[in-house]
């Protein structure tokens, strides 16, 4: 693995090879701007990201809070729809269609 590491001496910033590192460990490398040696450590970070699932997931049984989906090509988003939470998609129903256009006439009437 290629690293990106700076020299605390300079500020130079040259590329380091190191193979199976381990994190935390200390390694050390040569400036070769300044010529000095240096230590550094790498550090490599997960992180999660967590959200509730009120639909109960993927496989729960909902409600799934559908939304429909947009992006290119049209035509291939347009009949799907997916869930907010949790992202499981599917094919617009035709019950969901009409929901649609049903909200759509009462704005009008307004
Ligand atoms: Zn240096
Ligand atoms: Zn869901």
């Amino acid at each position: 693995m290629i690293l990106d590491v700076t020299c605390p001496y300079c500020e130079h910033e040259f590329k380091d090879e190191n193979e199976d590192f381990e994190e935390s460990e200390q390694y050390e490398a040569e400036c070769p701007n300044c010529k000095k040696v240096f230590g550094y450590s790498i550090s490599i970070s997960i992180s999660t990201y967590s959200c509730k699932l009120p639909c109960g997931g993927q496989d729960g049984d909902g409600p799934h809070e559908w939304k429909p989906m947009t992006g290119f090509p049209t035509e291939y988003f347009q009949n799907k729809c997916y869930c907010a939470h949790c992202g499981l998609v599917r094919e617009m129903t035709e019950s969901d269609n009409i929901k649609e256009k049903t909200v759509c006439v009462e704005g009008l009437n307004v």
